[in-house]
């Protein structure tokens, strides 16, 4: 953990950033998207603050809110105890892909944002060397970005947001679009150069969907869960630096947060599915898969070996493990997947005994069912798709085509309907 700076300075506030019920929705009326709900959240000098979640939980919201690219739909935005009007000052934002000019240099990347704040030549280029120095381009500075890796150019990126000595530093999922080494050796020297303070950033917030990158570099940890975007749970990480993957204490605090990303989230999920009819987004295949891994391994495995086995995201991963709740083949238990009685009846019943159990299990969710009633009740028993559409709209607006093709794959699996793709019909099988 990083130590409060010695002298810290009284006209700067320890406490940086604070979000107080802050809600960003798009669209209005029957369209409109609630991106992030009521989400309270401070940030103080000294934190490295981890932004938790899966696609689609409103991170990037976030963060555009606070570095003041974006407003608040309502709620309050306070920097430095100031409710924050236009964009942040003192906050720069690392994406996850870095837009360089293609036709700069390294160093004129780096200086163009120096050049932005008014910075006048001399000093502009002798902090660009320095900074250029730090994140290890050493000897590049006279590269063009076509020249040289995808790992460089987002050290130009790092470089150009520290050049400007932001007081927070913001990363949007900084790590994702590299490959593995790179993304490890620049996890390291960022973490030195915070640890070390060689960069007179005073928090950095980052964004990640991935758990262990959170673990190894946070001081705490904001899990947020979807549809919408909220807080789950913000705790802090106690672990020493450096922090080793291999540690049984840095396994443990994956498990843990892990527990907490899956198990709210699969049980909210789970829970509106049921409310608001939704089925997630997960081919049954899949779940068969799971489930047999679950049976050869006694019953259950934690969820996060789960997905490293099956070389899975955790973003594919939580669908299925959804799926398998509703239809009660698992549960979940403080990041633990379990076979339930049922599960492992599928998981040894034959293929056609296994159709079968999922027509059964499939049939008790309202949407499938309405779907089947409606196709036995017609004379042909072919119903046009616009006409399941038109209903399924009403419920779930621009994710009706969406739920409808899960609903048509579900009732394909287990041969209760399908869709006709020439008259643009649904019917029923067998
Ligand atoms: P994350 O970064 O966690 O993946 P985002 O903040 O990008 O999530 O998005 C949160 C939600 O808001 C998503 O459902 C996304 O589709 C929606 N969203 C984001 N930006 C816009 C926009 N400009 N217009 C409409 N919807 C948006
Ligand atoms: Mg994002």
């Amino acid at each position: 953990m990083r130590e409060k700076p010695l002298s810290s300075n009284a006209a700067v506030p320890e406490r940086l950033l604070e979000l107080r019920g802050v809600v960003r929705s798009y669209g209005q009326g029957e369209r409109q998207l609630v991106a992030v709900e009521k989400v309270d959240l401070a940030i103080q000098a000294g934190e490295f603050v981890c932004l938790l979640g899966p696609s689609g939980c409103g991170k990037s919201t976030l963060l555009r809110i606070i570095a003041g690219l974006d407003s608040a739909t309502s709620g309050i935005v306070l920097y430095r105890g100031e409710p924050l009007l236009t964009v942040n000052p003192y906050a720069t934002i690392v994406f996850q892909t870095f837009a360089l000019y293609p036709w700069l240099t390294v160093l004129e990347n780096v200086e163009v944002a120096l050049k932005a704040r008014r910075i006048p030549r001399p000093e502009r280029r002798e902090r660009a060397l320095r900074l250029i120095d730090t994140v290890g381009l050493d000897g590049f500075e006279s590269a063009y970005p076509r020249e040289i890796s995808g790992g460089m150019r987002q050290k130009v990126g790092f470089a150009r947001a520290m050049a400007v000595e932001p007081e927070l530093l913001c990363l949007d999922e900084p790590f994702s679009a590299l490959d593995v080494l790179s993304a490890e050796a620049l996890r390291g020297e960022l973490l030195e150069l915070w640890q070390n303070r060689r960069i007179p950033t005073r928090a950095i917030l980052m964004v990640t969907h991935n758990i262990e990158e959170a673990v190894l570099m946070a001081d705490r940890v904001v899990v947020m869960g979807k549809d919408p975007g909220h807080i789950v749970a913000d705790v802090p990480v106690t672990l020493r630096h450096p922090r080793q993957r291999k540690d049984t204490a840095f396994q443990a605090w994956v498990d843990r947060i892990y527990g907490l990303v899956t198990g709210r989230r699969v049980a909210v999920a789970v829970a509106g599915a049921q409310a608001r009819k939704k089925l997630p987004h997960a081919h049954l295949n899949a779940l068969a898969g799971l489930v047999e891994k679950l049976l050869a391994e006694a019953g259950h495995n934690d969820l996060y070996r789960l997905s490293g086995e099956l070389v899975l995201e955790l973003d594919d991963l939580l669908p299925i493990v959804e799926a398998g709740e509703l239809l009660g083949f698992v549960t979940v238990h403080e990041g633990d997947l379990i076979l339930t009685p049922l599960g492992k009846a599928y998981a040894e019943a034959n293929i056609l005994a296994r159709k079968e159990l999922i027509a059964a299990r499939i049939l008790r969710l309202p949407l499938i069912n309405w779907i089947y009633e409606t196709l036995q009740q017609d004379n042909n028993h072919r119903v046009a798709w616009e006409y399941f559409l038109e209903k399924f709209e009403s419920d779930f607006g621009d994710r009706a085509e969406k739920q409808l093709d899960i609903a048509i794959m579900w009732g394909r699996h287990a041969e209760l309907f399908a869709y006709d793709d020439k008259d643009g019909e649904l019917y029923l099988e067998g």
